[in-house]
């Protein structure tokens, strides 16, 4: 079994499922006072455990992610539920029990009929809450864990944070969730707790049995039931290696990416939303190297709106504060696919109509991106990079694209940043091969070797029966890469890599040789880079 890994890590422990609640449905009362005076006892005791709650997780995991239960609190009161609850069981004769069903719910599909991804996942946070008051008027116990002293892995079709940390810290080794949910937060919950956990794991693990001992291999992404003895000792060996490893890393936050003999180079990480900010800051990355903007579109049923966008974006640059975010304008197409888009089905996708081809024909879409990304660059320091640009005119329409944007704006005497840096990501082979010619117009290139390693040796990246004949150490890929580092010195034209190479001790090695002069990376592999580079002579 296999999913999503949203913490990594290696847990091993036994399974507790955490049921749903049963469906209550439409039930009368004939006392209505009495049923009352439950929601209210019900509420003054869910205030109680949440206050509880709020004060624990400020001291295990810190005063952010108590921010959840501090939400929950503002919710239990929130009169647009309770008022509800108490007019249907008043009006209408539900009992407590009922009513809350009713009306939760009703507060539950409000939220995830929201096109934001941010404000759909809240409906979690309503479901947590849903789940705690009518936990306490049915009288269920609430911690829902047995007593055993194993540690324990939740799994569930949706864990919810008051789940997560019911458990004694100690206990909780890990989570496995049927649905996805990146930007849940439990997903975020399970991160800043370093609790091993994967999403998106589907119903195969409904064969997992109650207090089954697992294995939950968040380094291969796998899950692994009814391990031998033998196995699960060599499980606890790759724990603790882990362990110790990770450990070990934290005396890197805070040192200059560095070598022995003194060449720097900057160590970004890749993101995909706001709910990266946190781990680009814990693991110390210099910059964002690589925000994949098109992870705003997706899920949803029409592009995010002007105003959205410059509301996620700015978080983003406020929340990094000095550090420089590199937004990539959209990048869909090929495996990446927005229904709403309506790119037709192709023969070959990653030769198609995609990124940059796809937003210089559609620019409305294109320019409401830029504008949004020019807008929220008063908050920060930001750069813009197109993807798949195989021809300097490509470039230049781009660019063009933006400074219409920049007089539009101008125009309508919006605040904006006039001189957001514009650069390309290098992933096509032509362009690697004519760096030389894309220097004299752009302010920055990003080797992208995911796809750079696809184009030039016609190795679909995505194509496992071939996956060992797609190697971004080939020579002719590292010869384009080292062409497009160098002239990039010559040209003094500042040059990244955000494909997945970067992280690859083989790569960085031959980069730092050469000159580059950033490397942009998931967060989690910035601090052992770092490391790796300050081993370097
Ligand atoms: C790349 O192609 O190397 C890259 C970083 O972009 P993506 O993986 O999103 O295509
Ligand atoms: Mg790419």
């Amino acid at each position: 079994m296999s999913g999503q890994v949203v913490q990594k890590g290696i847990a091993i422990g036994r399974v507790k499922w955490i049921e749903s609640l049963a469906e209550i449905g439409v039930v009368k009362t004939d006392n209505v006072e009495m049923e009352l005076s439950a929601l209210n006892g019900a509420l003054v005791t869910a205030q109680s455990q949440l206050e509880g709650l709020k004060a624990k997780t400020e001291d295990e995991a810190g005063k952010h992610e108590a921010e959840i239960f501090e939400a929950h609190l503002m919710m239990l009161t929130d009169p647009s539920i309770i008022d509800p609850i108490k007019e249907s069981i008043s009006s209408e004769c539900l009992t407590a029990l009922s009513a809350c069903e009713r009306v939760y719910d009703q507060t539950i599909n409000m939220f995830e009929s929201l096109d934001d991804p941010y404000l759909k996942q809240r409906a979690l946070d309503v479901r947590d809450l849903k789940k705690r008051v009518m936990g306490i008027l049915s009288g269920k116990s609430q911690s829902g864990l047995d007593h055993s002293t194993d540690p324990v892995i939740l799994v569930a079709e949706e864990i919810t944070p008051s789940d997560t940390l019911e458990v004694e810290r100690g206990k909780l080794a890990g989570m496995l969730m049927m649905t996805g949910g990146e930007t849940s937060h439990t997903a975020i919950l399970a991160q800043s707790l370093g609790i091993p956990a994967i999403v998106g794991c589907g119903n195969g693990l409904s064969h997992l049995e109650e207090g089954a001992r697992i294995v939950i291999d968040g380094l291969a992404g796998e899950i692994i039931a009814a391990s031998s003895d033998e196995d699960i000792a060599n499980y606890e060996q790759k724990k603790r290696d882990y362990e110790a490893e990770r450990h070990a890393l934290k005396a890197y936050i805070g040192l200059s990416s560095v070598t022995k003999s003194g060449k720097s180079v900057e160590i970004a990480a890749n993101i995909a939303g706001p709910e990266d900010i946190e781990a680009v800051l814990k693991n110390d990355a210099e910059g964002v190297g690589l925000f994949r903007t098109e992870f705003i579109y997706m899920n949803r049923t029409q592009p995010p709106t002007e105003a959205e966008q410059i509301d996620i974006y700015s978080r983003i640059l406020k929340g990094l504060g000095e550090k420089t975010v590199i937004f990539r304008t959209m990048d869909i197409g090929g495996d990446k696919e927005v229904s709403y888009l309506n790119i037709p089905s192709e023969a070959n996708p990653f030769l198609g109509y995609r990124a940059i081809r796809y937003c210089l024909k559609e620019t409305d879409i294109f320019k409401t991106q830029i504008s949004a990304i020019l807008q929220a660059a008063v908050s920060g320091n930001a750069k813009i990079m197109f993807p798949m640009i195989s021809s300097v005119e490509e470039f230049l329409k781009a660019k063009a694209i933006v400074q219409e944007v920049k007089e539009e704006l101008a125009q309508e005497g919006k605040a904006f940043c006039g001189d957001v840096p514009l650069g390309i990501m290098v992933e096509i082979p032509s362009a690697a091969i004519l760096a030389d010619s894309f220097a004299d117009h752009v302010d920055f290139f990003s080797i992208g070797t995911n796809d750079l390693t696809q184009y030039t040796l016609a190795v679909d990246r995505q194509n496992s029966e071939i996956a060992d004949l797609y190697d971004y150490m080939h020579p002719a890929v590292l010869n384009l890469v080292k062409h497009v580092v160098q002239t990039g010195n010559e040209r003094n034209v500042w040059v990244g890599m955000c494909g997945n190479a970067a992280a690859d001790t083989r790569m960085i090695e031959k980069l730092i040789e050469w000159g580059i002069d950033e490397i942009s990376m998931s967060p989690a592999k910035v601090l052992e880079s770092r490391k790796f580079v300050r081993s370097l002579a």
